[in-house]
């Protein structure tokens, strides 16, 4: 669906408004893509669009399983009732709390014996997706200790501790599909999938894709794909057509008249060419807009582009409203889909220098308090639409 941002003025303060019929068409297109499962990613608060809503609304739209960085965020999904398998990767051997994983049903990433033997130690059978390093040197096992962990591991499994029902690897450089280290990558993965099964071995989840490696790269398909970037809209591969789901909006707090050669914000950086009208909005870096868009940015207020002039604040950026009328109480949207002519995060991305991820991520990071969320769509509303 189209969202409508009404134009007309509102006293509520800034907001996002995730529509989930973007992220239910998202979960589909990448459905169809897949050769097998689809992972729904929904790390980091679901990319800033709300974990939960993402993943129910994936799940009723063609996802079959979720996957995240840490126990907590799964357990905070099995806290709202989400029953679906969920596959936690970023486990820390000493700290982590494996036995509650264990406990709710929680598959467990395992990238070292250390690792393993911790997860061995809980009560009740773990379910293990042993990760391999596939040209990342971050969270996975190096090629190095692959033989041993996987040895160890079928230890574990005849031993009743563990079940060993997953493969997973990732691509450093999917988003650039020529590059040599994604064949490289990909015969690794290869590689670790035999070494796992000589060991005596059965994973059926096994895994190696990412959003970019989905689009552009089949042979990385294998039976499941992590998709996290293209539910909310994101391809750096630039090679699909997706929705955005997210819009942040905030109203104008104050108007202001000033004479040329007014000096706008920290540093002065800009100085009024002629007498304008300034617009205050609250909202700034501390709310995740980057201080580096400064002097690039744009929004929309009342159907028109203006500049965001001066320096991005903590708490507050100044608009250049010129002579369009606008007043106190308009709604300014920061960014959107764009199809009513406001600014992308894409745009929003290289203003600042940055990826399309880091800009929603932070706009829907620790910011609670300040800039409320609300949603459109969703599940029961796309289960009873054609
Ligand atoms: C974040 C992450 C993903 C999702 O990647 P996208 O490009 O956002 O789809 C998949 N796998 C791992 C290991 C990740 O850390």
């Amino acid at each position: 669906m189209t969202m409508l941002i009404s134009p007309s003025r509102t006293t509520t303060g800034p907001l996002r408004t995730i529509d989930l019929d973007a992220v239910a068409a998202n979960t589909r297109f990448f459905a169809a893509r897949v050769t097998g499962e689809l992972m729904a990613v929904v790390k980091a608060d679901g990319y800033g669009h709300g974990a939960a809503d993402v993943a129910r609304t994936a799940l009723a739209n063609g996802a079959t399983r979720l996957g995240v960085t840490s126990i907590g965020e799964a357990l905070a999904l099995r806290g709202v009732g989400i029953a679906a398998p969920i596959v936690s990767w970023l486990n820390h051997a000493g700290g982590a709390d494996f036995q509650r994983a264990v406990d709710e049903d929680i598959d467990i990433a395992v990238p070292s014996i250390e690792h393993l033997d911790a997860v061995t130690a809980t009560r009740g059978c773990a379910r293990v997706h042993l990760h391999l390093d596939t040209g990342m040197a971050r969270d996975g096992c190096e090629p190095t200790g692959w033989i041993g962990l996987c040895q160890r591991a079928r230890e574990a499994e005849l031993g009743g501790r563990i079940s060993v029902v997953g493969v997973m690897g990732h691509l450093g450089d999917a988003d650039d599909p020529g590059a040599a280290s994604n064949r490289l990558g990909l015969a690794l993965f290869e590689w670790g999938l035999d070494v796992a099964r000589l060991s005596g071995l059965h994973p059926s989840i096994v895994h190696l894709a990412a959003t970019s490696a989905t689009l552009t790269l089949p042979g990385t398909r294998f039976t499941a794909s992590r998709i996290g970037a293209g539910l909310v809209g994101i391809d750096l591969s630039r090679t699909a057509t997706l929705k955005a789901p997210m819009t942040l909006t905030a109203p104008i707090v104050s108007v202001r008249a000033v004479a040329i050669g007014t000096a706008v914000g920290y540093g002065h950086d800009w100085v009024a060419p002629r007498s304008t009208h300034l617009g205050l909005v609250g909202l700034g870096y501390a709310d995740g807009l980057p201080r580096s868009s400064s002097g690039k940015a744009e929004v929309l207020v009342n159907g028109r582009r203006h500049a965001i002039v001066g320096r991005m604040s903590m708490d507050q950026f100044v608009i250049d409203l010129a002579d369009s009328g606008a007043a106190v109480g308009d709604s300014v949207v920061v960014f959107g889909p764009g199809a009513a002519g406001e600014p992308t995060v894409e745009e929003w991305a290289e203003w600042s220098g940055t990826i399309e991820h880091e800009i929603v991520t932070r706009v829907g990071a620790g910011v609670g308090t300040r800039v409320r969320r609300s949603t459109v769509g969703g599940p029961s509303r796309v289960s009873s639409a054609a």
